[in-house]
């Protein structure tokens, strides 16, 4: 069984740190599974190992329609170790991004359409992948984590964010 995890809020040095290569997998599955389960109680399509105070290169993937993203594509939760961005497209697209450790607001976050991928799997496997639009917008959030960064660092104004209640009535209802 998972545990749910206490997500560090935005104000917390463990979000503002550049997280830690992992090398030793087999002592990282229990937090592999712990954040699997956090992600999946919280409504989140994703999440990353200083979320919950963990500075370690690891991050979730685990897009699927829920009541904060209904459009969500939906798959099997993928943990990735050591991720890196190997290319990126030159199209860059806007969406709405919420995040976890920053409740309450969303902001209008600019990000590559296309990416290539290459992470360790749970497995110990080597993984090269390219993600699109809302699966690679979730890697890109996901992977600033690992760096220190959150997207309010990748608005282009301060006027991009509004309120989750703002979003609701404007947007999701809208949809
Ligand atoms: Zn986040």
């Amino acid at each position: 069984m998972s545990k749910t995890l206490s997500i560090a809020q935005l104000g917390d040095r463990v979000l503002r740190q550049q997280a830690r290569p992992i090398e030793n997998i087999e002592s990282v599955q229990p937090l592999i599974d712990d954040l699997i389960g956090t992600a999946a109680v919280s409504n989140g399509v994703g999440i990353a190992a200083p979320q919950v105070g963990e500075s370690y290169r690891l991050l979730i993937v685990a897009s699927r329609p829920t009541i904060r993203y209904l459009n969500a594509p939906k798959m099997e939760p993928t943990a990735m170790i050591n991720p890196q961005i190997i290319a990126h497209g030159d199209e860059i697209v806007k969406d709405w991004e919420g995040c976890l450790s920053i409740p309450g607001i969303r902001g209008w976050v600019p990000r590559y359409r296309a990416i290539e991928v290459e992470y360790t799997s749970r497995d110990d496997r080597v993984q090269r992948l390219e993600l699109t639009d809302f699966v690679a917008r979730i890697f890109q959030h996901e992977y600033d984590h690992l760096e220190g960064l959150v997207f309010l660092d990748r608005l282009e104004s301060t006027r991009d964010i509004i309120t989750e209640q703002e979003y609701q009535k404007q947007i999701v209802d809208t949809r």
